[in-house]
């Protein structure tokens, strides 16, 4: 554990989904392994954070997504941003 061979991913929103789609969590700053807090959507505990630091479950912000589109678009939940471009996953064409 001396040299960093690559700089750390970003944590930063990229893309939001489309109601009904599923946002991309996979960064580990979304994990908070020391404390559950209270999700802000079900009040449930949940170790899973937005990106503004919201303590709630990927898949409450998926269905707040669903269920309030417009407001949506202002950012609150997002995926995390991608530093493939140009470049999907799926190239079974
Ligand atoms: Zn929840």
């Amino acid at each position: 554990m001396t040299a960093r061979a690559r700089t750390p991913e970003p944590f930063e929103p990229g893309l939001i989904p489309a109601p009904g789609e599923l946002l991309v969590w996979k960064h580990h700053e979304h994990f908070d392994r020391w404390r559950d807090l209270p999700c802000v959507l079900c009040t449930k505990a949940t170790p899973m954070r937005s990106h503004r630091g919201e303590p709630v479950h990927k898949v409450c912000a998926e269905g707040w997504i669903a269920a309030h589109p417009v407001q949506a678009r202002e950012g609150r939940f997002a995926s995390d941003i991608s530093r493939k471009r140009g470049k999907t996953d799926d190239d079974h064409a």
